[in-house]
């Protein structure tokens, strides 16, 4: 049978999110702080309510995709949030990519109000919210992700990670190994080209090789043309950066290439490059090596 769900955040990935739970037979009741979305969802047909606390009420669970953690913290713990709309036993479920400290916190405080809490980030973009192919790393007690995964099944595939928090930490990892990724490819291209080799003979080489990663496959063709139209935002990239710093801080873990990560992003902001794809990181090894890669339209 159908569940009563309320969908907080209604932006890029919530949307279609949203749109898969109620093709599956659920009844949402939406909602979004920014007027434009709360508009667009009820376009799209969906019912939209008034506050994060009126689509916390009277429902049997609540999920949230909403940018980072103070947003997070507003939603469930601030005026006329999640906590003041939910009743005991409504299950809650937070798919932003936030801080696992910031998570655990949050799930401890619904816990002690009798709201079972999952954090649930995900992985795969905007097209896997689309195609309802994301990625859904889980954190929370066993028992309530598996009252969750027939929701979660209908966005994606979710995996069960561990105990409140660990969902968020292993969104941190795969974070550290895409920059790493997108930078390692940047050197690559600029190395080339100061010493007068192809863009695309590099992609070519290491795409057939040990070298070859998904971010080259899907990225690479589109540097070589100066496309840099997100996909994935350089700012959620850096903000999901200082989550890696502040939970490698937390859990005494030293993660150097990170840190280094998180300086070259730190460039792209001050650069006024974070609303192109991660993948811009490239125009930051570009500027250090005072080099322009050849662009072919
Ligand atoms: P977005 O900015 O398009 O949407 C977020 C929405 O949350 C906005 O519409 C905003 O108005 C709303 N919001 C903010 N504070 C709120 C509050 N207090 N109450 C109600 N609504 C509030 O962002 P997005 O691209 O949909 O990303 C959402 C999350 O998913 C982020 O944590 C991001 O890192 C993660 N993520 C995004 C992608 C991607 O490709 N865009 C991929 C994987 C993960």
């Amino acid at each position: 049978m159908g569940k009563r769900i309320g969908f907080i955040g209604l932006g890029i990935m919530g949307t279609p999110m949203a749109g898969h739970l109620a093709k599956g037979g659920h009844q949402i009741k939406a909602y979004d702080v920014f007027a434009p979305a709360r508009e667009r969802a009820a376009a799209a047909g969906l019912t939209v309510v008034n506050s994060n606390k009126e689509a916390a009420t009277d429902v049997d669970v609540v999920i949230s995709m909403v940018p980072d953690s103070p947003h997070v913290e507003a939603v469930y713990l601030g005026e006329n949030g999640v906590l003041e709309g939910a009743s005991k036993g409504t299950l809650l479920i937070d798919m932003s990519s936030i801080s696992p400290i910031t998570a655990r916190k949050v799930a401890e405080s619904a816990t002690a109000k009798g709201c079972p809490m999952i954090d649930a980030p995900v992985s795969g973009g905007d097209v896997g919210a689309k195609e309802a192919r994301l990625s859904i790393m889980v954190g929370g007690d066993e028992a309530v992700f598996k009252q969750a995964e027939p929701i979660l099944k209908l966005m994606g595939t979710p995996t069960y990670c561990g105990a409140s928090g660990a969902g968020q930490t292993v969104k941190a990892c795969n974070q550290i190994q895409v920059a790493m990724n997108f930078i390692g490819m940047a050197e690559a291209l600029v190395l080339g080209a100061k010493a007068g080799v192809e863009p695309e003979i590099i992609l070519k080489v290491l795409s057939a090789g040990y070298a070859q990663t998904r971010v080259m496959d899907v990225r690479g063709p589109r540097i070589i043309k100066g496309d840099y139209e997100p996909g994935f935002r350089a700012s959620f990239h850096y903000k999901d950066l200082n989550i890696i710093r502040e939970a490698a801080r937390a859990f005494g873990a030293s993660l150097p290439a990170s840190a280094l990560a998180h300086e070259l992003f730190s460039a792209m902001m001050a650069n006024g490059w974070g609303n192109l794809d991660h993948s811009a990181v490239v125009k930051v090894i570009e500027k250090l090596s005072n080099c322009e890669l050849p662009v072919k339209e």
